[in-house]
């Protein structure tokens, strides 16, 4: 049963990273906009993120949990490399309070909330288009009951295995994903003392494929509680048993658990994010996750950057085209580093005998500064060319065997 009529210049569905930041940025520009998310859920997340983000987006340093000064990388053989951040930190952001403080600043620049869930995209009349979804039980809606709006776009920021995506855009409905999943546990006593293998100034990132056969696993401190996770796009393998193993390598098995959970992660872009008419996909349901990091947070509000401007262009000119150059306009910044992680991924996470050799290279104090200037301030200085030169040798020297895997 229909109840409300209400026509926007845009819809933004999913008010994660992506969505938050897209409505944020199209209510700036003076567009009438709606931000449509179903409460109730905290995103399953490690919560890492470059500082780069909070200048790129204007967040202020305090919402981190904690701020982290180097990360350790641990081989299948438990050999461990240390990676100090020389000028800066990673920071670690809580999703249930980090989401919501993004959402309530797109509110404040004028964007209305609506908490719902989508259910469909309706019929189009060419100039705008409806979308019907299930009003959340804060606003008194009886069972069953959708309600729909109209408008001329909508931004389908809904996550992985996005709805909107599976009504729109056709390459949607089979996304590239590793599943993740992570026990979020109290930060013991005896960590807090020292007195354990995690510190809690310390991201640990550990290669073994009794953990993940296809990606890594992980202990991202953040002050009060620890997140333990690990990630796969392999059938059958038992991601709870693998944390449930980690956590007692770690002496972690009695720490009270305060959230099990998981999530896909997008691992490669979408061909199109466009349906060429009313509709234009970002974030996670665009596929824009870094891959072998699985670094998504920072992609997402980037992407919603990219589309919220994309969508006034087309709203400016009355054409949808502008929407299908967003891709590419995101792939230009961020392309050749999904490129690089991508092939990454593919051959240093195939056996243990690459994982080995791969944590050996992170020995390499170049390999270090290119991995932390690209991470943290999501570029790559070429101040040095020498420096990637000697870095693409090693990874050569390290591909054909002529190193030995401990070297
Ligand atoms: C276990 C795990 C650990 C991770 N760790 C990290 C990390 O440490 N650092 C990092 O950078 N990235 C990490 N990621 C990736 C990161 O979480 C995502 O890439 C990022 O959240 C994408 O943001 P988004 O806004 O595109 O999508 P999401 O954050 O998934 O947001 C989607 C939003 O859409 C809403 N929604 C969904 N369906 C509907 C619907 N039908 N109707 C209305 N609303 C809807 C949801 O409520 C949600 O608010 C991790 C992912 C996982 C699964």
């Amino acid at each position: 049963m229909q109840q409300q009529d209400s026509t926007y210049d845009a819809i933004v569905v999913g008010g994660g990273p992506a969505g938050a930041t897209a409505a944020h940025q199209l209510a700036l520009k003076g567009h009438r906009v709606a931000l449509l998310d179903r409460a109730g859920r905290i995103k399953p997340c490690g919560g890492a993120v470059p500082p780069q983000l909070l200048a790129d987006f204007d967040v202020p340093r305090s919402i981190l949990e904690a701020e982290i000064s180097g990360a350790r990388m641990i081989s299948p053989t438990a050999r461990t490399v240390d990676m100090p951040i020389p000028d800066g930190f990673v920071g670690m952001v809580d999703r249930g309070h980090f989401d919501e403080w993004l959402r309530s600043r797109s509110a404040t620049a004028g964007a209305e909330r609506i908490t719902g869930s989508f259910v469909a995209l309706g019929e189009s009349d060419g100039e705008l288009i409806e979308v019907e979804y299930r009003p959340g039980k804060q606003e008194g809606a009886s069972k069953g009951q959708t309600h729909t709006l109209r408008a001329r776009f909508v931004v389908g920021a809904d996550g992985a295995h996005s709805r909107v995506g599976k009504q729109s855009v056709p390459c949607a409905a089979r996304p590239n994903t590793v599943f993740a999943y992570h026990e979020i546990v109290e930060t013991p006593e005896h960590v807090v003392a020292g007195d354990s293998p995690i510190d809690p100034m310390r991201c640990d990132v550990i290669y073994d494929g009794k953990l993940s056969p296809d990606f890594y696993s992980w202990v991202f401190p953040h002050g009060k509680t620890l997140s333990i996770g690990t990630g796969t796009a392999v059938n059958g393998f038992s991601i709870r048993s693998a944390v449930t193993t980690l956590r007692k390598d770690l002496g972690l098995e009695s720490a009270p658990t305060v959230r099990t959970e998981g999530a896909p992660i997008p691992m490669k872009p979408l061909k199109r994010w466009d349906d060429g008419k009313h509709v234009l996909l970002c974030g996670d349901a665009a596929g824009v996750v870094a891959p072998a990091s699985g670094e998504g947070i920072y992609y997402a509000m980037a992407c919603g950057e990219v589309a919220a401007d994309s969508v006034h262009q087309a709203l400016l000119t009355h054409s949808a085209k502008p929407l299908c150059k967003a891709r590419s306009r995101f792939l230009r910044k961020h392309g050749k580093v999904f490129l690089v992680l991508g092939v990454m991924q593919r051959f240093w996470y195939g056996s243990d005998k690459r994982r080995e050799r791969f944590v050996t290279m992170c020995k390499d104090p170049d390999v270090q500064k290119l991995t932390w200037d690209s991470y943290l301030h999501k570029r790559i200085v070429w101040k040095d060319p020498m420096a990637h030169l000697r870095v693409f040798f090693k990874d050569v020297a390290h591909l054909l065997g002529l190193k030995r895997a401990t070297d």
